[in-house]
C-alpha cells in the first residue's frame, strides 16, 4: 500500500506547487523509491482540454489519451514515470460520475450530498494504483480556502483517516512577503494559512516556504512555533535560475528529509544524485548559443507552450549549448515579409494550434525555411501548414488549405489538403467521428505508433524505424497528395502502421525540415533529451556556424 503525500497551497497562487510535488517525486526515486503523482483541481471543466491555453496554459496528453494539466509535464519531466488518464481530475469530471451514477439509480433513492457521495468519489480516485508504488504524490489545485477546492480538502482528510496511522502526510506551501520598507519577512500570511487548513482538519507536516530573501533561523523557529510543524520541517524556497535546480536545492534544504521523517522512515536510504549532478552539469557548463524563433498563435502566454520550451531547453542540454527561443506572432508574416524577423535565428519552429488565425503567417514561416535552407520543425498544425506550403508553391495545388478552416468559416475556399479523420484504428478497434461532435475528448488523442522509412533523416534522428508518440489533433494530411509531394521532393517518412495516416514528412533536399504529426516535446525529458529535440538544435548549431 502506498504512503500519500498531500499537496497544497496558500497565501497566493502560482507558488511553484507544480515543481516542488515534482522535485520530490524525483527526490523520493534518487533515494530508491518508486513514485506516482497525481493532480486533483477543483475547476468545473471535466478536464483543461477545452479550455483556452490563453486562460490554462498547454493541455498536456497522456499515453492513454487524457487531456490534462500542465503540472502533469513537470511530473513526467522530472521524474520520467508516464502519467495516466487515473492521474489527472477535476470537480467537473468527479460531479459528472457522481451525477451519471445517480441518474442510474446507483444511489438506491439516497439524497446525494458533497459529503460522503462526492468525497466518496474523490476518494475513489485517490485508492487507484495505491499497491503499484511506494509513494502517491496527490497535488491540489488552487489554494486553501477557494470555495471550489472545499470537498478535494474534505476528501484528503477523511482518506488520511481510513488509512492506517503514519500513511499519509500533509505538505503546505506558502510565500513570505517581503516588505522592503522595514526590511522584513512577514510570516503573518503563512500562519493564516496554516489556520485555515486547521480550520478544515489539516495539520501540515512539512511546510514550504517560498521567499524571494534568505529567511532567517529566528523567523523559522516562529514559524515552526505558530504553525505547529517541526523547525526542521519548514522548508525554504527561494527563486531558481532553472527549474532543473529544484531537485537539488529542495534536497539541500533538506524536504526529502522532512519527509521521511514525517513517515518515520529511518534511517532513510542515502539518495543518488548523480542524475541531477549531470543535468545542472549540462546547463551551467554550455557553450555559445542558439537562436529559435517559435512561429505561433499563443505567444502572450509562454505557459502555452511549455512543454515545447522544455523541449527545446533539453535539446540545448544534449547538445551543450545554451537555446534561445523567441516567440513570434504568426500574424504579422500575413502582411510583412518573414525574412527580416526570421533571418535572425538558427531555426524556426512552427507549434500545435487550433483555428485559422496566423495560419498564413505560419505557412510563409515554412516557406522561408525551406527557401532558405533554415532548419524547420513543424509539429502538429506545424506539420500541416508544411505540407500546404509545398501543396501550394511545389505541387501547384494554388488553393491548398485544411478543412478546418472551412468549417471554421462555414464556407468553401480550400482544396482540402488536409481534411477532418472520420475514421481510424486505435489498437484493436475503430474509432469513428464526426464534425460536429462534442468538442471535449473527441480528437485522435494518446500514444499511436509511427513507421519510419529507413534512410530518411528522422530514421537517423531517432535511431530506430519503430517509434510511439502522443497525438492531439482532428485533422490529417490527406495520402492522396502522396505521390505529387513526394516528386517534388517533400517525402512521407513516417506512416501510421496501416499506411493511411501520414505521419512526418520531410524535405529530402534540405539540411533539417521536419514535420510530424504529433507532439514529441510531450515526451522529452531533462536527462533524456528527445531525439527530435536533440536533432534539431544540433541542426540549428551547424547553422549558427554558417551564418
Ligand atoms: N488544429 C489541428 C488539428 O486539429 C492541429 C492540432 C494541433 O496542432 N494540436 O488537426
Amino acid at each position: 500500500m502506498a504512503r500519500y503525500v498531500f499537496i497544497t497551497g496558500g497565501v497566493v497562487s502560482s507558488l511553484g506547487k507544480g515543481l516542488a510535488s515534482a522535485a520530490l517525486g524525483a527526490l523520493l526515486q534518487a533515494r530508491g523509491f518508486s513514485v506516482r503523482l497525481r493532480k486533483l483541481d477543483p475547476y468545473l471543466n471535466v478536464d483543461p482540454g477545452t479550455m483556452s491555453p490563453f486562460e490554462h496554459g498547454e493541455v498536456f496528453v497522456t499515453d492513454d489519451g487524457a487531456e490534462t494539466d500542465l503540472d502533469l509535464g513537470h511530473y513526467e519531466r522530472f521524474t520520467g514515470v508516464s502519467a495516466r488518464n487515473t492521474d489527472s481530475v477535476s470537480s467537473g469530471r468527479i460531479y459528472s460520475n457522481v451525477l451519471e451514477k445517480e441518474r442510474r439509480g446507483e444511489y438506491l433513492g439516497k439524497t446525494i450530498q458533497v459529503i460522503p457521495h462526492v468525497t466518496n468519489e474523490i476518494k475513489d480516485f485517490l485508492d487507484v494504483g495505491d499497491d503499484e508504488v511506494d509513494f502517491m504524490l496527490c497535488e491540489i489545485g488552487g489554494t486553501v480556502g477557494d470555495i471550489e477546492g472545499l470537498p478535494f480538502f474534505e476528501a484528503i482528510r477523511q482518506f488520511s483517516q481510513d488509512r492506517p496511522r503514519g500513511q499519509c502526510i500533509f505538505m503546505h506551501l506558502t510565500l513570505l512577503p517581503y516588505l522592503a520598507a522595514s526590511g522584513e519577512l512577514k510570516t503573518k500570511p503563512t500562519q493564516h494559512s496554516v489556520k485555515e487548513l486547521r480550520s478544515i482538519g489539516l495539520q501540515p507536516d512539512v511546510l514550504v516556504c517560498r521567499s524571494e530573501h534568505p529567511i532567517p533561523e529566528k523567523e523559522r523557529a516562529k514559524i515552526a512555533l505558530f504553525c505547529n510543524v517541526r523547525p526542521d520541517s519548514v522548508i525554504p524556497a527561494y527563486d531558481l535560475k532553472s527549474i532543473y535546480e529544484a531537485p537539488l536545492a529542495y534536497h539541500r534544504m533538506g524536504l526529502d528529509q522532512a519527509v521521511l521523517d514525517a513517515f518515520g522512515i529511518s534511517p532513510a536510504p542515502k539518495p543518488d544524485l548523480t542524475r541531477w549532478e549531470d543535468v545542472m552539469d549540462r546547463l551551467n557548463n554550455a557553450e555559445g548559443e542558439v537562436r529559435v524563433a517559435i512561429v505561433g498563435k499563443y505567444v502572450q502566454l509562454e505557459d502555452a507552450y511549455k512543454s515545447i520550451a522544455e523541449a527545446l531547453t533539453h535539446g540545448g542540454m544534449a547538445n551543450r549549448v545554451r537555446v534561445k527561443a523567441e516567440w513570434i506572432d504568426a500574424e504579422i508574416f500575413e502582411t510583412e515579409d518573414p525574412a527580416p524577423y526570421l533571418e535572425n535565428y538558427h531555426a524556426i519552429l512552427v507549434p500545435g494550434g487550433f483555428g485559422e488565425r496566423g495560419t498564413e503567417g505560419k505557412i510563409r514561416a515554412a516557406q522561408f525555411a525551406r527557401e532558405k535552407g533554415v532548419p524547420y520543425l513543424g509539429i502538429c498544425l506545424g506539420m500541416q501548414m508544411a505540407v500546404i506550403e509545398a501543396a501550394r508553391n511545389l505541387a501547384g495545388v494554388a488553393d491548398a488549405g485544411s478543412e478546418e478552416f472551412d468549417h471554421e468559416a462555414g464556407k468553401k475556399r480550400f482544396t482540402p489538403v488536409v481534411y477532418h479523420l472520420k475514421e481510424w484504428v486505435q489498437g484493436n478497434h475503430r474509432v469513428e467521428r464526426k464534425l460536429d461532435d462534442d468538442k471535449g475528448g473527441t480528437m485522435r488523442l494518446g500514444a499511436y505508433s509511427a513507421v519510419l522509412q529507413a534512410g530518411s533523416k528522422v530514421a537517423e534522428v531517432y535511431g530506430t524505424t519503430d517509434i510511439e508518440e502522443r497525438h492531439r489533433h482532428r485533422y490529417e494530411v490527406d495520402i492522396k497528395y502522396r505521390e505529387p509531394l513526394e516528386a517534388c521532393g517533400l517525402e512521407f517518412s513516417g506512416m501510421s502502421p496501416d499506411g493511411r495516416l501520414p505521419e512526418i514528412v520531410e524535405h529530402k533536399d534540405h539540411p533539417w525540415f521536419i514535420g510530424v504529426q504529433f507532439h514529441p516535446e510531450l515526451k522529452s525529458k531533462p536527462f533524456a533529451p528527445h531525439p527530435l529535440f536533440a536533432g534539431f538544435i544540433k541542426a540549428a548549431l551547424d547553422q549558427s556556424r554558417l551564418v
